[in-house]
C-alpha cells in the first residue's frame, strides 16, 4: 500500500514542474554558453542582438516567451521557440521521474532508501542528459564539464544513497554502491569503447564518438551496468529512425537518376543514447522485472557457470 494519497501526489509533481521548469531556463543558459567556454553564471542573461538586459519579469520560465511574444522587447529580435520548449520538457521531464520514483516506486521506495534523494537523483539525471543532447545536437560535441559532473554525482550520491539505483543495482552498503557505481562506468565506457575499435578496424571510419563514452559512463554511473547496456542497443534501434527516414530522399533521388548528396550533416548519437537511456528509466519498473529479468538471469548462470561457481548437478 502506498501511504500517499492523490492530492499529495498532484501537490509534489505540480511543484517538480515548476522547478523543472526553472531548472530548464539554466539549462538553456548552459546549451547557449558551454561550447562557446563561457561562464554559466556570469554575467546575467542578455539579449544578444541589442545586449538589454533581460530583467526578472522577462526571465519566467515559457510565461515570459509568451507574453514577449517570442520577441526581445528592445529590439523585437525573435526567440527561439526552443527556449520555452525546453523548459516545459525539463519540468514535464521531473514529473515523469516523480511518479516513476514515488508512484511507481522501483527505485525510491525500497526500505531504507529516501523516495526524495531518489527523485532528487533521477532528476539531475534527466537535466544532463538533456542539456548534453542539445549541445551535441547543436554542435556534435559532448561538454566534458557535464559528463565529468555526472560520472562524479552519479557516483557520489549512489555511495551515499546505496539503495537509490533500479532494481538489480541496489546496494546495501556505502562500498556497495560506490562499486556498482563504478561497474556501471567502466562498463558503460567499454561497450562504446569495443565498438568504437571494432567499428574502426572493420568501417575504417569512427563508429561512435568519444564523447559517446562520456555519456554512458555517466547512464552507467547513475543506473548500473544493466542499464547502461540496454542503453547502448536501444540507442542503436533509436539510431535507426532517422537514417530510414533520410533513406526515403535518397531512394527518390536514385530513382528518379538525380545525384545523390552524401555531404550531408551526419546525426550524433548523443541525442539517442540520451532519449534511450530515458525511455529505460521511466519504464524500468515495468521493463526490467518483465523484459530484462529472466535474460539477465540466463546470462548471470553462465558467468556463474564459466567461473565454476554453480552447484554441480546431479
Ligand atoms: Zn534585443
Amino acid at each position: 500500500m502506498n501511504v500517499y494519497e492523490w492530492q499529495v501526489h498532484l501537490f509534489l509533481a505540480t511543484g517538480l514542474f515548476f522547478i523543472g521548469t526553472v531548472v530548464g531556463s539554466f539549462l538553456n543558459v548552459c546549451i547557449y554558453r558551454l561550447p562557446l567556454q563561457k561562464s554559466v553564471i556570469w554575467p546575467d542573461s542578455r539579449c544578444p542582438n541589442c545586449l538589454g538586459r533581460i530583467g526578472a519579469l522577462e526571465n519566467i520560465p515559457v510565461l515570459s516567451w509568451l507574453f514577449l511574444r517570442a520577441a526581445c522587447r528592445n529590439c523585437k529580435l525573435k526567440i527561439s521557440a526552443r527556449y520555452p520548449a525546453i523548459e516545459a520538457a525539463t519540468g514535464l521531464l521531473f514529473v515523469a521521474v516523480y511518479f516513476a520514483d514515488a508512484y511507481f516506486g522501483s527505485h525510491g521506495n525500497r526500505p531504507g532508501s529516501s523516495v526524495y534523494v531518489a527523485v532528487f537523483y533521477h532528476c539531475v539525471l534527466m537535466a544532463l542528459l538533456l542539456a548534453i543532447s542539445m549541445i551535441d545536437f547543436d554542435w556534435t560535441i559532448v561538454p566534458h564539464e557535464l559528463t565529468n559532473f555526472g560520472i562524479v554525482f552519479g557516483l557520489l550520491v549512489g555511495a551515499i544513497e546505496p539503495a537509490v539505483r533500479p532494481a538489480p543495482s541496489g546496494a546495501l552498503t556505502m562500498l556497495g554502491g560506490l562499486g556498482v557505481g563504478l561497474l556501471g562506468v567502466v562498463v558503460g565506457a567499454g561497450v562504446v569503447w569495443v565498438v568504437r575499435v571494432v567499428g574502426g578496424l572493420v568501417f575504417r571510419r569512427e563508429a561512435m564518438g568519444a564523447g559517446d563514452i562520456h555519456i554512458l559512463a555517466v547512464v552507467g554511473a547513475f543506473m548500473g551496468w544493466q542499464a547502461a547496456v540496454l542503453t547502448f542497443f536501444l540507442s542503436a534501434f533509436l539510431g535507426l529512425v532517422p537514417s530510414l527516414v533520410k533513406l526515403v530522399p535518397y531512394l527518390i533521388k536514385r530513382l528518379t537518376g538525380r545525384q545523390w548528396n552524401p555531404s550531408e550533416r551526419e546525426i550524433p548519437l548523443g541525442p539517442f543514447l540520451s532519449m534511450a537511456a530515458v525511455v529505460l528509466f521511466l519504464t524500468w519498473h515495468w521493463a526490467w522485472p518483465k523484459l530484462f529479468e529472466p535474460y539477465y538471469a540466463i546470462f548471470a548462470w553462465l558467468v556463474r557457470d564459466l567461473l565454476g561457481q554453480n552447484p554441480d548437478l546431479p
